[in-house]
């Protein structure tokens, strides 16, 4: 079959790979339709995620039809069209029975820090990835969600990732009715998490972000104010953010960005010198920003090691810090309502589509925020 196939940082291709087969009773194999290249796509591709070995396939988020399923898969058959979240995760270890299906116990046996995932390094398993003709989907009664016949796979698609990622990051941060919001990334997740900060009854909600053609785009989907933190030079972000906000900050300030937002130097060298784990400029931003007494909540992705983030700044100010993996899976029949009854135009934030030969291209772009590139969706094995 074919597949994304990593060849070191900034090095991927489309390579033939052998086609994935039942490996455990639980498992099933899925004809991978469509699948995303996700932001936090680019922190492997940059080489920053620990243990990303040459020859792995990414992809976390993807949908596809059922193409076999083992002996003692009971909840799918040959066939179904299905959404797959990004976690992998048994259903009946402690963590999953509480619904923390990105903490599973059983997934990703090699770290005790998360569970498991699709083709996101051996750091969460070493499981392939979706962006691939052919995926192998363990605990298969567990993760996928079958697909209402009556709904388009891409209106769905970003429920296996995007989509819940943004929700839940809007609910840890507890948002009041009437408060302000404040998302730092405009990126996929960001738009979705401020999609939802409206959902949750924010009163104002503000991104940041250093590339125009985000901003603009993020104006028009989600209705928000914005920021570009290269106007604010840089330092004057918090500054800036206080003075639209009556001198006090955002109520909530949320990281939706990670361990790549162009920081400053010292975040940079420690960064380089693998004593932090990329750059925490926005989250150190979110933590200076916020108001006294202020949610804030981390969900770009950060690998395990220490990062530099003023720790003091949280214990003056009397904030709450939250980070956390989306649970995907408790969050879907919420989300396809919100999907179905309109609220939210999932596939309108697309813009690129092309088949599993275009993704060193999609990478490029995507990592470049070159031509106004929001999305990419690549569409491995739509026949
Ligand atoms: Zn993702
Ligand atoms: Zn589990």
């Amino acid at each position: 079959m074919l597949a994304m196939n990593y060849r070191g940082p900034y090095r991927v291709r489309a390579a033939e790979k052998a086609e994935p087969r039942i490996e455990h009773p639980n498992d099933a194999i899925v004809r991978v339709t469509r699948s995303c290249i996700c932001g936090s796509d680019l922190h492997l591709y940059h080489g920053l995620v620990p243990d990303t070995r040459i020859g792995s396939t990414f992809g976390h988020e993807f949908a596809g039809v059922v193409e076999e399923v083992g002996p003692n898969v009971a909840t799918l058959k040959r066939g179904d069209r299905i959404v797959v979240p990004f976690n992998i995760a048994c259903g009946t270890c402690f963590y999953c029975q509480k619904g923390l299906t990105s903490l599973c116990d059983r997934a990703n046996t090699a770290c005790a820090l998360m569970g498991g995932a699709f083709g996101y390094s051996h750091t969460t398993g070493g499981y392939e990835g979706g962006q691939a003709e052919y995926v192998r989907v363990p605990y298969a009664d567990t993760g996928p969600m079958v697909v209402p016949p009556e709904m388009d796979t891409e209106d769905v698609l970003f429920l296996s990732d995007i989509l819940p990622t943004g929700y839940q990051a809007a609910e840890m941060g507890e948002i009041k009715p009437g408060e302000t919001v404040c998302v730092f990334g405009a990126g996929p997740v960001g738009l979705f998490t401020a999609k939802s900060a409206w959902l949750m009854g924010a009163g104002r909600v503000i991104v940041v972000d250093g590339v125009d053609y985000r901003l603009d785009f993020v104006r028009g989907y989600a209705n928000v104010e914005t920021v570009n933190y290269s106007d604010a030079g840089g330092k004057d972000i918090v500054g800036r953010l206080r003075q639209m906000t009556d001198g006090r900050g955002p109520d909530v300030c949320i990281d939706a960005v990670g361990c790549e937002a162009s920081g400053s130097f010292m975040h940079k060298m420690l960064g380089m010198m693998k004593l932090q784990a990329g750059a925490a400029t926005a989250l150190e931003w979110a933590i200076q920003s916020v108001r006294r007494g202020g949610n804030v909540v981390a969900i770009g992705v950060y690998g395990p090691p220490f990062n530099l983030v003023p720790i003091g700044d949280l214990m003056n100010k009397g904030l709450t810090l939250r980070g956390a993996q989306c649970n995907v899976k408790r969050y879907l029949p919420r989300l396809l309502e919100h999907i179905r009854e309109g609220r939210i135009d999932t596939k309108g934030i697309i813009t690129h589509r092309g088949p599993l030969d275009a993704a060193p291209d999609f990478y490029e772009i995507f990592a470049r925020k070159q031509d106004n590139c929001i999305k990419c969706v690549l569409y491995p094995n739509a026949a």
